[in-house]
This record gives structure tokens, sequence and C-alpha cells, in this order.
């Protein structure tokens, strides 16, 4: 990964992933099972590793260790893609390279996605299993269940210390107490490397293909106002593992062009707000989305690499933007878990 670019990186892996949560530790396991010198960038101590998925139960909605519940496509396709454009479902269901850059972007499920999803679920729990984690039908919590859950003996926890213990063991680099703050790019715009803030050390780079893992919002109550609306003053996260995932990982995915979702998909509570109440529009500025960060100005003067920031929720000021959200500020909804 080392080029004349990179230089200047203080240091330099294949592979560079930020959050150890499940998602990151199993990407960081991937790389290095193939011979790639990796990196983990995790903001908490080494003690409390694993974000939110310490502390899940992981329950799999799957029948058997080779199969999934019956209703597992069913299910995920019914919690997504509501009130679509018939023009763009039309779309849909043609060849995916035909699809358009607005149908490419939809916060839909994709049938493709949730039956690659479907079909690989075996293979990864075959893989954890691999590892060491053992899964069974243990007793649940809910009171209802038409389907059986699969879960990892030892939950959520049981399945990070197997996968963090074998990263260690194959060697790769764990730097914690180190919040990934914005992406380093290379001068023909593409993915360098990311930026860290890291205890005791202060800013450090690190150059590698980027692979963002660092969950989701929950620890931010600036972002949660904004995308949930004023109401999530009442929200806290609802485990530990939840106050260190302040959405970094989504903001510099944003600024670096990624497609945003449409609000109302990825909101999971009931409101009736109307658009006076609405939120303040979250700007996606360097560090704004962060407690613990500086301001945009010194982190604009600290970032090795400024970038136009592209347009983000909220911030281009579109008509169709501002209508779609005042009609969704004008429904209620609720999105099953
Ligand atoms: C109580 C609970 C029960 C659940 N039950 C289920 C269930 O039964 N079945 C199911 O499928 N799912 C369940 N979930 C959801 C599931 O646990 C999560 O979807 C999953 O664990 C998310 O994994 P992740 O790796 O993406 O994120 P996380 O596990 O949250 O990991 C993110 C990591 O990134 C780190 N991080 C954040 N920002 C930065 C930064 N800027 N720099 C460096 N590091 C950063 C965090 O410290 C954290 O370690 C549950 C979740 C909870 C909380």
């Amino acid at each position: 990964m080392f080029n004349s670019e990179n230089e200047d990186m203080d240091e330099i892996f294949d592979v560079v992933v930020v959050g150890c949560g499940v998602a990151g530790l199993s990407a960081a396991v991937s790389a290095a099972q193939r011979g790639l010198n990796v990196c983990v960038l995790e903001r908490a101590t080494r003690d409390e590793r694993g974000g939110q998925s310490r502390y899940t139960e992981a329950y799999l909605r799957m029948k058997s260790l080779d199969e999934v519940a019956d209703d597992f496509e069913e299910h995920l396709a019914e919690n997504t893609g509501r009130y679509m454009d018939p023009d763009l479902m039309a779309e849909m269901a043609l060849d995916r390279a035909s699809w358009s850059q607005i149908t490419r972007s939809l916060a839909v499920a994709d049938a493709d996605v949730l039956s690659t999803f479907a079909t690989q679920v075996p293979e990864a729990v075959q893989w954890l299993r691999g590892m060491g984690v053992r899964f069974d039908f243990l007793p649940t919590q809910f009171l209802t269940s038409s389907q059986p859950r699969l879960l990892p003996v030892g939950g959520g926890e049981a399945m990070v210390e197997t996968l963090a213990t074998q990263a260690e063991a194959l060697g790769v680099t764990f730097h914690y107490e180190c919040t990934a703050r914005d992406l380093v790019f290379d001068t023909h715009g593409a993915v360098a490397g990311v930026w860290a803030w890291k205890r005791n050390a202060g800013r450090r780079r690190y150059a590698g293909t980027v692979v963002l893992a660092s969950g989701g919002f929950e620890g931010n109550p600036e972002m949660l106002a904004h995308y949930l609306g004023p109401r999530s003053v009442y929200l806290r996260p609802v485990c530990k593992g939840g106050y260190y995932n302040k959405g970094e990982g989504i903001a510099m995915a944003l600024r670096a062009g990624a497609a945003p979702a449409p609000r109302r998909a990825a909101i999971s509570v009931v409101t009736t707000r109307s658009p006076s109440t609405r939120a303040p529009a979250y700007r996606s500025r360097p560090c704004s989305c962060s407690r613990t960060g500086s301001s945009s100005t010194s982190r604009d003067a600290a970032s090795p690499t400024k970038r136009p920031a592209p347009s983000t929720p909220g911030t281009n000021g579109s008509r169709a933007e501002s209508t779609s959200r005042t009609r969704a500020s004008r429904m209620s909804f609720s999105t099953s878990a």
C-alpha cells in the first residue's frame, strides 16, 4: 500500500478498519486471513471494545445452523422501502447495471442484496463456529415469537472477544482510545487513509484501504436531534456501547459522497411534529458531530487534506428534499423492529 503519496503518513497498512464491533472485527479478521496487514482503530479502551455488539444477545432469524427462518427475506423487505415511486420500482425490476443514479441510492431493500444476505448467513455462522463461537437455540426474551432464534452462546460479547482474539493472533494492530475523525484523500481524490486522534499521541494518520464500521450515532445528541427530531432528547443509547458511537463514520462517508438515505426510512420513532418544530438542518461540518471533537475551524486546519464538503441531507435546500421532509414531518409512522 506504500506509495510516494503516503510517505508522510504515520503508519501504513493494507487495511484500516474504523470500529471494533462485530462488523469491524469481521472485516479485520477476514482481511488478515488473506494475508493483509490490518489495523483497527477503536474509540473505547481495550476492556470496553465491541461497541453495541458487546451488549447484544445477537438473536439470529435461523431455523438451523444452515437455514435462515422462513420469514427472513420477507421480514427484511417489509421493514424498508415504503412509499416508493412506481417508476423507480419498475426500474428496480430491471438489471441493476441499467439503474439510474437515483435508483441506486434509494434507501430500499435491494432484492439482490437481501437474497445474497440470506444465502450467505449460514456461511458466516460457519465461519464464526470455526473460530470457536458456539451457537444454540437458547430461550429468548420474546413473549411471542413466530420464528425460532439461533444465538451465540455468551451473546455478542462472546463474538467480540473471539473475533478480537483471532485478530490479535493473526497480527492485526489495535489502536484503542483512538478516534477516527476524517478520511485522507490522495491527489486524485481517492480515499488513502484515515486521520484520527489517539490518547497520549495526538493526531495520527493511518494509510490503507478504509473500512468504516463505527456503528451509528446513538451517542451523539446533535445527530439524534437532526435525524430523529427534538424529542430525541428523551432517548439514550440502549446500552453502554452505544455511547461510543457518535456518527463520525457516517459523517465522513457523507462528506466523501456517500448517498444519504431518506430520513423516513431510517426513522423508527412515531412522530407527529409539524414543520415548525423540526430540528435545524444537520450540517455535516467536519467534527461538528462529535462532542469530543474540536470546532470545525480547528478541524479544518488540522485536516491533512481538505475537500469541498458535498451537500448532505438537509443542507442542499432542494425542493424535493424539503417537500419530502415536510411530508414526512406531517406523517405519523413507525418502522417495526
Ligand atoms: C441491547 C441490544 C440488543 C440487540 N439485539 C440484537 C439481536 O438480537 N439480533 C441482531 O441481529 N442485532 C441485535 N442488536 C443490534 C446489533 O447488536 C448491532 O446491529 C451490531 O452489533 C452492530 O455492530 P457494528 O459492528 O456495526 O457496530 P458496533 O458494535 O456498535 O461497533 C461500533 C464500534 O465503533 C467504535 N467507534 C465509533 N466511532 C468511532 C470512531 N470515530 N473512531 C473509532 N472507533 C469508533 C465504537 O467504539 C464501537 O466499538 C442489538 C443491539 C443492542 C444494543
